[in-house]
């Protein structure tokens, strides 16, 4: 039990964690071990199913301690395949993840928070403002809630990205334990390739997700002005575009690992041809990919999708700078899969039902 006399929750501990609770208790590491694999790679529900312990233990694990495990209260899935959850934490917040199919491919982009303080302009979750931060266990239980709905259609998670609602590096702790069970391999086993934190530019944070994990990064620059950034994400005035692109040039990214920018394409904002070549010039001593994405209209902004082809035109001039550019497709869009939509629908419903402000 906890200090308040709650059971703590073991959902979202890292091995380490398991470990020094069960010191605690005068157990032998290789208990916390076996907790750990059955929580992650066998998504255990309760301390009923882990046969490999014994039944004193059993007991005394249930008497202390208990095992979240969110489940959505709205599924949708789109004509794309693109899966998306809304949960309702145990406070009555919202939060969204989607599993996003390419090929073999099985990415799961969860949330690290619930609201978000960065306030970028385009974005339906700023609109909603900060409410909290998730735990490691609300992250986690993301995951293995994706991992849980793949694996009943014969699949698993292949990657995970920190893309979902909330800025994972304004939440780092709890970001960083989660990458930490995910990449384990006693727990879900993906390597670090497979694992992408994306931020719109926590310079000091980057560096320690870099120094600290084996995840990849990715930054979201979206201009190629302070100015227009700085209207775009008000982040940009703590971290401008000359901090973001000297953190990309003075670390090497080594093997394995690579830093990719993402570029948000929006009409008449940041889509022009001077936009592409000063891309060009700020990032073509860098070792990024760039993943062009247009942006996804929605009744919450004032900002247009790119004319079809703007990409095309942005993956060519970058070509010529030596950079690789990649252009993301949309997916999800039959169910609102861009960042925060879904809740924001699902407010204005609650606030219509319940008059909710
Ligand atoms: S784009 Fe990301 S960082 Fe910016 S407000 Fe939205 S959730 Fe926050």
């Amino acid at each position: 039990m906890g200090v308040t006399g709650v059971k703590v929750d073991l959902k979202g501990k890292t091995l380490k964690e398991l470990t020094d609770l069960f010191s605690g208790m005068g157990k032998e590491p290789y208990r916390a071990r076996q907790v750990f694999r059955w929580l992650y790679e066998k998504l255990a529900t309760s301390f009923d199913e882990m046969t490999d312990l014994s039944r004193s233990f059993r007991q005394e694990l249930a008497e202390r301690f208990r095992i979240s495990w969110l489940d959505p209260s709205e599924t949708r899935v789109s004509g794309d395949g693109t899966v998306k959850f809304l949960f309702t934490l145990e406070d009555g917040e919202g939060i969204e993840s989607v599993i996003i199919p390419d090929g073999e491919r099985r990415t799961v982009c969860v949330s690290t928070q619930a609201g978000c303080r960065m306030g970028c302009r385009f974005c339906a979750t700023a609109g909603a403002g900060f409410v909290r931060n998730l735990t490691s266990a609300e992250i986690i239980g993301q995951v293995c809630y994706a991992e849980k709905f793949l694996r009943e259609r014969g699949e698993r998670v292949t990657n995970v990205v920190f893309m979902g609602m909330g800025e994972p590096l304004d939440n780092v702790d709890e970001v960083m334990k989660s990458i930490e069970i995910l990449t384990s391999e006693l727990g879900f086993g993906l390597g670090g390739k497979r694992v992408t934190v994306s931020t719109c530019g926590l310079v000091p944070e980057m560096k320690k997700i870099f120094h600290e994990t084996r995840a990849q990064i990715a930054v979201s620059l979206n201009a190629t002005t302070d100015r227009v950034r700085e209207r775009l994400m008000p982040v940009n005035r703590k971290y401008p575009i000359a901090e973001i692109v000297d953190f990309l040039r003075s670390f090497d990214p080594g093997p394995g690992r690579k830093f990719t920018v993402e570029y948000v394409l929006i009409d008449g904002v940041n889509d022009s041809v001077e936009d592409a070549h000063r891309l060009g010039r700020l990032l073509k001593r860098c070792r990024v990919k760039v993943n062009l994405i247009p942006y996804n209209e929605n009744e919450f902004s004032p900002f247009r999708s790119p004319p079809e082809g703007r990409e095309e035109v942005f993956r060519e001039i970058l070509h010529r700078y030596g950079i690789q550019a990649i252009k993301r497709q949309r997916r999800g869009g039959d169910i609102e899969a861009a960042c925060g939509q879904l809740r924001g629908k699902i407010r204005k419903k609650l606030a219509r039902q319940y008059g909710e402000k």
